[in-house]
């Protein structure tokens, strides 16, 4: 269970998110990626390795904009490799998720996707999520609504992070079981998502967070709980 830093404001989402990630290096991780909305698509950087050689491929290929998700990951499922690391795109291109825990019952959702004709990109059980939101998506749900769905169907404890160009003012997170935490980080214009308060702290001490079963929609104005059966929650920001 690794780390996640997200970003919605008026800043460039890149660097916040990648001194974030640095700050949860303590945790241990094998890879690193992240993934911001950059004009009307999804760019996507990551690698195998040191949070420092994500930072070489962003200085040698990089990436603007002002909302985005990032993540560290330890292998569970898939080698250490670029190719698993996070975050993973869906077919469409328009989603991408990041994820902290193992989805248990990844053989079955697996052979499910691949029956509706859906290609995995990678040996993870993560981009499972992605391709379950999507088929959501394609139904015409909203993104928090096919992501509550598409979580539905998950097994195990999960930290789970989306972002689609379908809705680019937000982000979308929730917290299944314990995976680690789901925290909220709110600023003046913007806001801050992590797995852990460390990632987040230089920015602001407004925070709130998500408890087992609940899951967030995240904006530059603020953020909205809910239960993950579609209560609303008053969240108390500490
Ligand atoms: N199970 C996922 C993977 O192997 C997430 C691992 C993590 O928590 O970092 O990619």
């Amino acid at each position: 269970m690794c780390g996640i830093v997200g970003y919605v404001g008026a800043r460039d989402a890149t660097p916040i998110i990648y001194e974030g990630l640095r700050r949860l290096e303590y945790r241990g991780y094998d890879s690193a990626g992240l993934a911001v909305i950059q004009g009307e698509s999804i760019a996507i950087r990551r690698d195998a390795g040191k949070l420092t050689c994500l930072g070489s491929l962003l200085e040698a290929e990089p990436v603007h904009g002002t909302i985005g998700i990032g993540h560290t990951r330890w292998a569970t499922h898939g080698e250490p490799t670029a190719r698993n690391a996070h975050p993973h795109m869906g077919a469409t291109g328009e989603v991408v998720v990041v994820h902290n825990g193992i989805v248990e019952n990844f053989l079955t959702l697996r052979d499910e996707l691949i029956s509706e004709g859906v290609t995995l990109n990678s040996e993870t059980d993560t981009e499972i999520i992605v391709h379950l939101v999507e088929r959501y998506l394609a139904m015409g749900e909203d993104l928090a609504s096919a992501a509550r769905k598409a979580i539905g169907h998950l097994d195990g404890a999960h930290g789970i992070v989306l972002l689609s160009t379908r809705e680019p003012d937000r982000i979308v997170a929730a917290r299944l079981g314990n995976a680690g935490g789901v925290v909220i980080g709110v600023g003046e214009g913007e806001s801050y998502l992590a797995s852990d308060i460390p990632a987040i702290l230089e920015h602001t001490r407004q925070m709130a967070f998500l408890e087992p079963e609940q899951m967030a929609v995240v904006t530059r104005d603020g953020f909205e709980v809910q239960t993950l059966d579609g209560q609303r929650v008053e969240a108390e920001i500490q």
